[in-house]
């Protein structure tokens, strides 16, 4: 295992090479280190601006011999990482952060919930089932409406649907692909928020403000940051960071999605051990980012400050919407940042603004 705190001039592995790997590329430059991104891809958002591109994917046994032998920390970019590869990167010497809880908890939508209400981090009600019948029992014991997930492989709001009367579950079972499901209560919940929060090596922990969230499809569209809240609720936030973050034993940046209820509970909707785009916001906002936190925490290094010092309205720039970057370009308050992408399909995250507003 290696010696922490890695020192600058060390490679940090990257499993991934989208607009996350890309943004922690850069931020691991900034402070002095090299990176090795493993993609399928020759041309990605994160190989353009990393040390070394190693194609190959995920789980292809050379690739990641290849990466062990660059780089002795590796870190990733989503949690659908394989769990195969994370125990052969760990067998060549190599530490993975965050670890192989926070991924199968993560990977896993009844882990993900079964470990929260374990570590006093709320969630609605929910129910399971590998079948149509048990689909359509638990549904008969949970009454409709309902939201069902696929427990596994599910992303920007694929691989769920509302099933709005229990005759309909079984249904929604194969609609779903006849895959293991969750059910979900329905959240009534007056906002969208979600915190992002880092685990340094040491066990320090530090918290971002609350961000507010608003989805389109499925797909992150806005982020208002910080976000106006009661300071129960922001209180309530750092409780459930500081609880997921120790029960995982986690070491890194996580984002944690939360719904506001109408009651005023405050329920973890989902996880995801990585840096988030709900969290672009710190770009532009706080002095040390979601990047540069997510490599100070696995690089061993001290974790940085996280006061706000703007308010920022974070703007996703979706498929040829990120062709009006000249337009904002020329506003003074807004930060571009453009990922390298060279197809601007519908939907597509291309880019995002952070747009500077007085705190
Ligand atoms: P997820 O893929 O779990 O993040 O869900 C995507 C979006 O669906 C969330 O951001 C919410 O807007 C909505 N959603 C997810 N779970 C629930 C739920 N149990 N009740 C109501 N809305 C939900």
């Amino acid at each position: 295992m290696p010696q922490f705190p890695l020192p600058p001039g060390s490679t940090l592995g990257i499993l991934g090479g989208g607009q996350l790997g890309r943004m922690l590329a850069l931020a691991a430059a900034r402070l002095g280190f090299e990176t090795a991104v493993l993609e399928r891809d020759a041309d990605s958002p994160a190989g353009q601006v990393a040390t070394h591109t190693i194609v190959g994917g995920y789980d292809d046994p050379a690739a990641l011999e290849a990466l062990a032998r660059l780089a002795r920390v590796v870190t990733y970019e989503f949690e659908n990482v394989p769990a195969a590869s994370v125990l052969k990167l760990q067998a060549l010497g190599v530490d993975v952060a965050p670890g192989a809880e926070a991924l199968s908890v993560a990977q896993d939508r009844v882990a993900e919930k079964q470990f929260l209400n374990a570590s006093g981090a709320p969630t609605v009600a929910f129910a399971f089932a590998d079948s149509a019948a048990g689909a359509a029992a638990a549904a008969a014991t949970m009454g409709a409406p309902l939201l069902m997930k696929t427990r596994r492989e599910g992303y920007d709001g694929k691989g769920q649907r509302w099933v709005e009367h229990v005759a309909d579950a079984a249904g929604a079972f194969e609609a779903l692909g006849g895959r293991p499901v969750i059910l979900e209560a329905p959240a009534d919940f007056v906002r969208e928020l979600s915190v992002i929060a880092a685990r340094g090596r040491d066990g320090a922990t530090a918290v971002y403000p609350l961000a507010e969230n608003h989805h389109e499809h499925g797909i992150l569209r806005r982020s208002l940051a910080p976000a106006l809240v009661m300071p129960h609720i922001a209180f309530e936030a750092e409780k459930i960071s500081a609880r997921v973050l120790q029960g995982l034993n986690y070491v890194g940046v996580i984002g944690i999605e939360l719904f506001e209820m109408r009651d005023g509970r405050l329920l973890v909707n989902e996880i995801a051990p990585r840096v988030h785009n709900s969290g672009h916001w710190t770009q532009d906002g706080c002095s040390v980012d979601q990047f540069e936190q997510h490599v100070r925490a696995v690089a061993g290094w001290p974790l940085g400050p996280t006061q706000p010092h703007a308010r920022i309205e974070m703007l996703n720039l979706l498929g040829d919407e990120v062709d009006q970057w000249a337009k904002l370009a020329a506003e003074p308050d807004s930060r571009l940042h453009l990922y390298g992408k060279r197809d601007a399909k519908p939907g597509r995250k291309m880019g995002h603004v952070n747009k500077l507003r007085a705190l």
